[in-house]
C-alpha cells in the first residue's frame, strides 16, 4: 500500500484518523489540548520556574503545545536540542543540563546560543566548562540522590556525592561563577517523599558550601499512571512546598518535568498485521515508539478499534490476555508484559496505546526499516 504523507494534519477525533487514513503504518497522535492542560496545571501548581525536559518528547507538535500553554524554559542535553528550541521559539531560555558535554558543544552553546546555565557533577567537567565558556555563567552542581524510589534511577550514572558537591560549589564560586544546585530523584518516581529526602541532602550541601545559591533545581521524575495508581501532582507540590519552608530554602525553585507534561497528551496507533491465537503481531514495538513499555515494564491504557463500513468503533466483547510482538525480525521484539484486549481482535484492527507521550517518538530506532514518521494532531480534551 502506498503510504500517505500527512503534513500538519489535524483531526477532530481518533476515529476520524482511522476513517480518513485507514493507516497500515503506525501513527503518532498528539492531543495539543491535553498537553496544554497538563502544562498549565504544572505551571500553576509548582512554586517556581518550570523547565520542560526536551529529551522526553522533542516532537515539534508537542513543543509548540507546551509553549502555547506558557512553557518558556527548556532543559536541554545536546546541541541539536538547543538548536531546535532556538529555531522554534525566539524567546525561550535553554539550560545545558547534561553533566558531560563536548568542548565543541559547549563552545556553540556559549558563543552561538548564549546559554548561561550549565550542569556539572565533577571537577574535570568544571575545568572544561570554565575553559570554554568562561566564568560569567551559572554552574549548577548536580548532586546524587540515593533513595532509590523511582522506576529509573538516574543517580547510578550522574551526580556528585555530598563532599564532592560541596567542593564543586566552593570552587565554582572561587572562580567567579554563580552557583546553583540540581538533583533528579529518578524518572517515574511515585513517592513524593523522595523529593523531601533529596531536598534535605541539598540543604545540607548548600549549608556546608556556604556560597550564594541562585536556585535549587529539583529535577523531573513526576509520575503518571500506567496500570498502578500514583498520587496526584498536587501531593508532590505540597511535599515540596512544606520541605522548602521547613528547611528554610529561600532561593527560587526550578523543576524539570518531562513525563508529567507530555505523557497524557499522545497516543501510538498501531495496526494488527497477524493474529496467531493469543499472539498479536503489530507494526510498532520494542524498537519503535513503544520502547518504554519494555524498558519500564509499563502498562499504558489501550483500546482496540475497528473500521467497518467506513465507520470506526471499538472492538467489543469479552477480553483475554495477549502477547504482543513488534514488527522487526528480532525475537526480542516482544513485550514482557501482556495485555488484556477483546478476544474478537484480528488482522486490520488497531490498538491505540494511550498515555504514550513520554519517551516514545524520541526513542524509536529505524531498525529493520520500521520507523514512525506520521504525526497527526487530534483536537479535544478527552482524546476520544
Ligand atoms: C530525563 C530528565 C528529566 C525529565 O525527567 P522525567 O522523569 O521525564 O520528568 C529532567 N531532568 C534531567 C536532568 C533529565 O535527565
Amino acid at each position: 500500500m502506498v503510504k500517505l504523507v500527512v503534513k500538519e494534519a489535524r483531526f477532530s477525533s481518533v476515529a476520524e484518523v482511522i476513517e480518513r487514513l485507514n493507516p497500515s503504518y503506525p501513527v503518532f497522535m498528539v492531543f495539543p489540548e491535553i498537553l496544554k492542560d497538563r502544562a498549565r496545571a504544572f505551571l500553576s501548581g509548582f512554586p517556581g520556574t518550570v523547565l520542560y525536559a526536551v529529551k522526553c518528547n522533542p516532537d515539534p507538535h508537542v513543543l509548540r503545545a507546551l509553549y502555547e500553554a506558557g512553557i518558556r524554559h527548556f532543559d536541554t542535553a545536546s546541541l541539536p536540542e538547543i538548536a531546535k528550541i532556538n529555531e522554534l521559539f525566539a524567546d525561550a531560555h535553554c539550560y545545558f543540563n547534561h553533566p558531560v558535554k563536548s568542548r565543541g558543544a559547549l563552545e556553540s552553546a556559549s558563543d552561538v546560543y548564549g546559554l548561561e546555565d550549565y550542569v556539572v557533577d565533577h571537577m574535570a567537567e568544571l575545568d572544561k566548562l570554565c575553559d570554554v565558556a568562561g566564568t560569567d555563567i551559572i554552574v549548577e552542581v548536580r548532586i546524587a540522590t540515593e533513595h532509590g524510589r523511582a522506576v529509573y534511577d538516574l543517580s547510578s550514572k550522574f551526580g556528585a556525592r555530598s563532599g564532592d558537591a560541596v567542593a564543586l560549589l566552593g570552587e565554582a564560586n572561587r572562580r567567579g561563577a554563580r552557583t546553583a544546585v540540581a538533583f533528579h530523584v529518578g524518572s517515574q518516581c511515585p513517592d513524593p517523599d523522595a523529593y523531601r529526602l533529596a531536598m534535605i541532602d541539598a540543604a545540607e550541601i548548600i549549608r556546608q558550601a556556604g556560597v550564594p545559591i541562585e536556585y535549587l533545581d529539583i529535577g523531573g521524575g513526576f509520575p503518571v499512571e500506567y496500570g498502578s495508581p500514583v498520587p496526584p501532582m498536587t501531593a508532590f507540590f505540597d511535599v515540596i512546598i512544606r520541605a522548602r519552608d521547613e528547611l528554610g530554602l529561600s532561593m527560587p525553585l526550578y523543576a524539570e518535568p518531562g513525563r508529567a507534561l507530555s505523557a497524557d497528551g499522545c497516543s501510538v496507533l498501531a495496526q494488527v498485521q497477524l493474529r496467531k491465537d493469543g499472539d498479536l503481531y503489530i507494526n510498532d514495538g520494542v524498537y519503535g515508539c513503544l520502547a518504554e513499555i519494555q524498558l519500564g515494564g509499563q502498562k499504558p491504557p489501550l483500546r482496540a478499534l475497528r473500521l467497518a463500513n467506513g465507520k470506526c468503533g471499538p472492538v467489543s466483547g469479552a477480553t483475554r490476555t495477549f502477547r504482543i510482538f513488534g514488527p522487526t525480525c528480532d525475537s526480542l521484539d516482544v513485550f514482557k508484559v501482556q495485555f488484556e484486549l477483546p478476544d474478537g481482535i484480528g488482522e486490520g484492527d488497531w490498538i491505540e496505546f494511550r498515555r504514550m507521550g513520554a519517551y516514545s517518538i524520541g526513542m524509536q530506532t529505524a531498525f529493520n526499516g520500521f520507523f514512525t514518521d506520521t504525526v497527526v494532531e487530534v483536537a479535544g480534551l478527552n482524546g476520544a
